[in-house]
């Protein structure tokens, strides 16, 4: 991934004073996964472009995650795009390689800190984010960026494979090299989905440190906040209220956390199932237990509370989620033996995983409506032939029930990514039939208060296999 950074202010060799780097010069910092290269491509009387390559390592970048400790936090991820796309790895760059410029210090030549230049930016890649073009002009263009986008062909010898989803970014403004370098330090991982090292309260303060003087009336402030701090509701409040010095915000009550009544009522309803959940994982006996589809870790902060589990592992096909349960759960907090007990690794419970073999019980709470049902067969011998703990506990939704939800119309189900829901009916026949099918007893029961000719909100079925 390369940066390239052109002004045309005369003399352009005062701007190597600004970047405090020498215009004959390459200059290479280390990065914790891979290295940062700085060199000036192209110089002349009246124009100086200055390129910051990446070098990212993607091998370095799991290693990385062991050597920090977090080694129980698998990110099975050799092969991916970090090496092309501007992500948070260019700000990190950024910040090491022009720690004086982006903080507005120049010792030699204090005055051309506050000097505007004409500066044309070129960033290869950006990867296409959700909102596309029109997002990344709204993030720049109110900055007074003249932004232009080129889409990527997928591979330029077979055209027909069209376009890809990443973009180059071209920029153009008249500002201080201060401020470039801080909207590019915020703004490039906004655009990108991951952040590689893990967001916590001092993405805060570093987001405020370098929006200062611009995000607060940026129109893009919540989604650039947002998206910064990756969409930790918590963090990103936080975040937002500071930058409106307490004001009010005007926000979505649900977004914000401030829940509906409904809402409210679904976080309690869900509560309770996971503490039945827990309980008959403790009334099991077993000591080792996998929480597939683990969410943000709910069940697991239940379960780390009991010393019965020695070992509890936390399963999910997103990494986000795994992000926020690792957030949740204050790992990085935990006292070693704490973290021992506990691993989070990203997976599909669709696929046959070592990893998911030798637990003693597994549970898998309001996840199976979430998989396709073509799909359910396969889910079935990952987790009953071959992962095929002593005790199940599974749990889903009963259709039947949302007739309660007077924001639900009849036939739409309780969540939009849901792929069915099953009533009970339907529920234990399936359940009855995965029994017999890999040889376990099985016990179905409701979840939450029962209502009569409907039944309760969720349903659990508790399997068990012989020996
Ligand atoms: N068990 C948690 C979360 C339920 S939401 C709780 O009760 O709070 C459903 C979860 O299943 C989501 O986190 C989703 O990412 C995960 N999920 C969906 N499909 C999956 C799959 N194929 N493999 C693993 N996890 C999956």
């Amino acid at each position: 991934m390369i940066l390239n950074i052109t002004t045309t202010y005369a003399p352009a060799t005062d701007w190597g004073y600004v970047l405090h780097k020498h215009p004959d010069k390459l200059q290479t910092v280390e990065l914790s996964m891979g290295e940062a290269h700085i060199f000036y491509p192209q110089k002349s009387e009246t124009s100086l472009t200055l390129s910051l390559l990446l070098d990212i390592d993607p091998i370095e970048m799991v290693r990385g995650n062991k050597k920090s400790g977090s080694d129980n936090f698998a990110l099975a991820h050799y092969v991916n795009d970090r090496p092309y796309v501007a992500s948070s790895f260019m700000s990190v760059a950024i910040a090491k390689a022009f720690a004086s410029a982006l903080n507005g210090k120049c010792k030699e030549r204090p005055e051309l800190v506050a000097q505007e230049m004409p500066f044309e930016v070129m960033i290869a890649s950006v990867a296409a984010p959700k909102g596309g073009e029109s997002l990344i002009r709204r993030l720049f263009e109110p900055l007074g960026y003249e932004v232009r986008v080129e889409r990527q062909v997928l591979d330029d010898k077979f055209p027909e494979w069209g376009a890809s989803k990443y973009y180059i970014l071209h920029l153009k403004n008249k500002i201080t090299t201060q401020a470039l370098l801080s909207h590019l330090y915020v703004l490039l991982p906004t655009l990108d989905n991951d952040k590689h090292y893990f967001v916590n309260q001092h993405e805060i303060e570093k987001l405020l440190q370098k929006g200062e003087g611009w995000l607060k009336n940026h129109p893009e402030k919540e989604q650039i906040t947002k998206r910064y701090l990756i969409n930790l509701t918590s963090l990103s409040r936080q975040a937002l209220e500071r930058l409106s010095e307490g004001e009010l915000l005007e926000a979505e009550p649900n977004e914000w956390g401030l829940l509906s009544e409904t809402e409210k009522r679904k976080e309690s309803l869900h509560e309770k199932r996971l503490q039945k959940v827990a309980e008959v994982l403790l009334a099991s006996g077993a000591n080792t237990v996998l929480d597939l589809g683990c969410g943000e870790g709910k069940l697991l902060r239940k379960l780390l509370k009991h010393k019965q589990f020695t070992q509890i592992a936390g399963v999910d096909v997103s990494y986000q989620e795994l992000l926020k349960a690792k957030e949740k759960l204050h790992y990085d907090e935990m006292s070693p033996k704490q973290k021992e007990r506990i691993t989070l690794f990203q997976g599909s419970l669709m696929y046959q995983d070592e990893r998911l073999k030798g637990f003693e019980a597994a549970a898998v709470v309001e996840v199976i409506e979430h998989l396709e049902p073509n799909r359910l067969a396969a889910f079935e011998r990952v987790l009953f032939e071959n992962a095929k703990p002593q005790t199940i506990v599974l749990t889903t939704p009963n259709r039947e029930y949302n007739v309660t939800w007077e924001s639900l119309e009849a036939g739409i189900f309780r969540h939009s990514d849901h792929r069915f829901e099953w009533n009970r009916a339907e529920f234990a026949s399936w359940a009855k039939g995965v029994a017999q099918r890999y040889g376990y007893r099985v016990e179905i029961a409701p979840l939450g208060e029962e209502l009569e000719n409907i039944g309760a909100p969720s349903q659990m079925a508790i399997f068990t296999h012989g020996n």
